[in-house]
């Protein structure tokens, strides 16, 4: 019945202490779920526009309890962000990863390199290559079927860093993309002193609505410009229609990533995509 500003403030007390409640939750079970083998590695195929074959994977975590919920890491990775256990995390699916690619080596199964996501909680140790490298080793994986996906607005909050840290993943042989790329309000030009491999365009700007599409557009066309004259590869993600994908082929991006060909799919659904996609 109450609508007035007490009740609202009392919803949102609520709603701040429900979330709170979770987030404690969360924070409690989360050693255990890694543990007991909860979370989950999928894998979400990125297509060469011109070929339309698959070319590599992203991997994207999942955390499926007993209980068969599935919570999304829309929730949880914000949560690890903040209380540093994405380091934790980030690790495990690189190993999951490696798992996967030896098992593939050793199956004589067609191999495409793989992404995974490297919070900026990383930069905060210089060494912090070396335990990815450990587990490179582990399962004798070669490291040119891994990249690093970082985000444009984690090379910002360490950019005197960065160009330290890009050395370090290709003297281990392995290649890195700017996830994201367009949305972190850095300048176009900085990015020609980073020596990254790949250019992720953020689903941003395909989401414009009408009036704004053609801008959209034009950001996409600059950015891919700019990766081609510094040798760099471009990834556009969040691809969920045809005109998307007509537009992207006309402006001669490389790789696409999104709904209209694959969501994330797990580990087996994966192997039967890639190794159906190689037959033809
Ligand atoms: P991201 O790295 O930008 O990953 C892309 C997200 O967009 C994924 O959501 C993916 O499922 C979704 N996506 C892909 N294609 C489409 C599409 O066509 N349309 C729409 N609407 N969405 C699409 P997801 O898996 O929920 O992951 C969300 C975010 O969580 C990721 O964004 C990434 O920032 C983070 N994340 C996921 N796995 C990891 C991980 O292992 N480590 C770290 N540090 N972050 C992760
Ligand atoms: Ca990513
Ligand atoms: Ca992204
Ligand atoms: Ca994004």
């Amino acid at each position: 019945k109450k609508c007035g500003p007490r009740a609202m403030y009392s919803i949102y007390n609520l709603r701040r202490d429900q979330s709170m409640v979770r987030e404690k939750y969360l924070e409690d079970v989360m050693e255990d779920a890694i543990k007991g083998s909860e979370f989950k590695v999928y894998l979400q195929p990125k297509v060469d526009v011109h070929t339309n074959q698959i070319v590599g994977a992203e991997a994207l975590v999942r955390w499926i309890t007993m209980k068969n919920e599935i919570i999304s890491p829309v929730e949880f990775i914000p949560l690890f962000e903040k209380n540093g256990f994405i380091i934790e995390l980030d690790l495990f699916v690189f190993e999951e990863v490696c798992k996967m690619i030896r098992k593939w080596i050793d199956e004589d199964k067609k191999i495409v390199k793989i992404s995974i996501n490297l919070s900026a909680h990383h930069f905060e140790n210089t060494n912090f290559i070396k335990d990815y490298e450990n587990i490179i080793q582990k399962y004798n994986v070669p490291s040119k079927y891994l990249e690093f996906e970082f985000t444009e607005s984690a090379i910002n909050e360490h950019v005197e860093l960065i160009s330290g840290i890009v050395k370090q993943i290709h003297d281990i042989g392995m290649t890195c993309s700017v996830d994201d790329f367009g949305s972190g309000y850095s300048s176009l030009n900085r990015i020609k002193d980073i020596q990254v491999d790949t250019l992720k365009i953020d689903r941003v700007f395909l989401l414009m609505n009408e009036e704004n599409k053609q801008r959209g557009q034009s950001v996409i066309k600059s950015i891919i410009e700019l990766a081609r004259n510094l040798e760099m590869t471009t990834v556009v993600e969040g691809v969920e229609n045809e005109e998307q994908l007509n537009m992207l082929k006309e402006l001669n991006c490389d790789f696409i990533q999104g709904y209209y060909f694959y969501k994330p799919l797990a580990q087996e659904q994966f192997e039967e995509a890639v190794n159906k996609k190689s037959c033809n």
